[in-house]
């Protein structure tokens, strides 16, 4: 191709470009992106940046030097409305189109809207973005209480830097346990005991109804007729996929934009990467929509090397991080097929992890605190070789030791 263009200059669509520039793709490069912002990373802005220590330079991933440098024409505060496969263009609000030989959507999700009365009141927010960080950060005043509707890593990541901040935390739960999409129930009930410890409290089984208040937030209403009082409400309900420009171009979508090993969509001339994209998990024979910066990385790296006919793509273990309080919880792999679980180390002692298995293969590993876990526990999930169950309980030998 001479001309790539990319929808969503967020991570996945930010990485492309520079990946492409590494991989000596030296045609035209067009990054468009609906945000003010040059790309950046999400992560902290659930976490250093609502405790203060981090900063636009801290977050961004390039300069914006960096783009005029690398002859990559941004074109940030831009909306693509929709896509002309016939023509292979995109086209703009005002109407411009801008041609291309191959297209990468990289444009990411959104926040799930509950759809609940009083969901615009002043204090109701989500998170993700930059202004919602900020948005945020400036209503998380010491002495307030928030409610976080949702107890998944965003709600508990929240939870703990408000806490930190010195605001009161609840968080309500329509299911029986936190992170249950994504944890394990031992995960869930250390997660749970921690952040008790740390004087936050659960409602678990429980659903909010709707939102008081004249102006501004002043409760939540919970379905079984609670009424929680609050100054704040973080909505972490998870995210949709921002599929609608491909779905209007007649791309096959599922839950995102169905992709294939190489990210290339049912229209060979795009690709699709990072969050709006189902892609395949080959290592668990099935399709699915990661959430991650691990994921938007590699399928970044992969599309590069495609258009760029460079190193061929070795499909990667998935995983993601979280940091809540001094936790250092580190995922690998998806517990989608394992039938058995072993834990090494004791809970008790803030130091262990949840290994998912298919007979003495490893197919997952929930870490905390534990990075060793966590890295081979990954290499053992590549490798797919079995392993000694009994030495892998025992936290005397080394995982070293254990993976050998
Ligand atoms: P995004 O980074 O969301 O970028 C998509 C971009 O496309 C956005 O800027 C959007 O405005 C733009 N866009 C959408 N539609 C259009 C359009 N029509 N025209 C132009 N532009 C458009 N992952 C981890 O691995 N570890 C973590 O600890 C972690 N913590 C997180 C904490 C928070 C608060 C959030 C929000 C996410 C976190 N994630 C974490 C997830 C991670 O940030 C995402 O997986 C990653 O950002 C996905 O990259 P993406 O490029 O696919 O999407």
């Amino acid at each position: 191709p001479q001309r790539i263009v990319i929808v969503g200059a967020g991570h996945a669509g930010g990485a492309v470009a520079a990946q492409l520039r590494q991989s000596g793709f030296a045609g035209a490069i067009t990054l468009i992106g609906e945000e003010p912002v040059v790309p950046y990373q999400r992560p902290p802005l659930s976490k250093a940046w609502l405790a203060g220590t981090s900063s636009l330079d801290h977050v961004i991933l390039r300069p914006e030097d960096w783009y005029n440098d690398n002859d990559v024409d941004l074109r940030l505060g831009t909306c693509v409305a929709r896509i002309d496969r016939t023509a292979r263009a995109v086209i703009l609000g005002d109407g411009e189109a801008i041609g291309y030989d191959a297209l990468v959507i990289a444009t990411g999700a959104r926040p799930r809207v509950l759809g609940l009365p009083g969901e615009g009141l002043t204090g109701v927010l989500s998170l993700r973005n930059l202004a919602d960080a900020e948005a945020l950060k400036t209503a998380m005043i010491p002495g307030k209480t928030i409610v976080l509707i949702g107890a998944g890593y965003i709600g508990l990541e929240v939870a703990a830097s408000a806490r930190k901040a010195g605001l009161k935390a609840i968080i309500v739960e329509r299911e029986a346990r936190s992170a249950a999409r994504v944890a394990s129930a031992t995960m869930s009930q250390f997660l749970e005991r921690y952040h008790r410890d740390h004087e936050v409290e659960f409602i678990f089984n429980a659903a909010a109804k709707g939102f008081a208040g004249t102006e501004a937030v002043t409760a939540v209403e919970l379905a079984d007729g609670r009424v929680l009082a609050c100054d704040l409400v973080l909505v972490g309900a998870g995210v949709v996929p921002n599929d609608a420009l491909a779905r209007e171009a007649g791309l096959e979508c599922g839950n995102g934009i169905i992709v294939d090993a190489e990210a290339r969509t049912s229209d060979p001339a795009i690709f699709a990467i990072g969050d709006v994209s189902f892609r395949p998990l080959e290592l668990y024979n099935t399709q699915f929509r990661l959430e991650s910066v691990p994921n938007a990385l590699e399928q970044a790296r992969c599309v590069a090397h495609v258009l760029t006919s460079t190193s061929p793509h070795a499909p990667e273990v998935p995983w993601f991080w979280s940091d809540q309080y001094d936790l250092k919880i580190q995922l690998a792999g998806l517990p989608l097929d394992a039938t058995s679980q072993l834990v090494r180390g004791d809970p008790a002692t803030g130091k262990f992890a949840v290994f998912h298995l298919q007979g003495n293969r490893v197919r997952s590993v929930e870490a905390v605190n534990a990075p060793p876990e966590f890295m081979f526990g990954r290499k053992l999930i590549a490798a797919g070789t079995p392993v000694d169950l009994e030495r892998l309980a025992d936290i005397s030998v080394s995982m070293k030791q254990v993976a050998i």
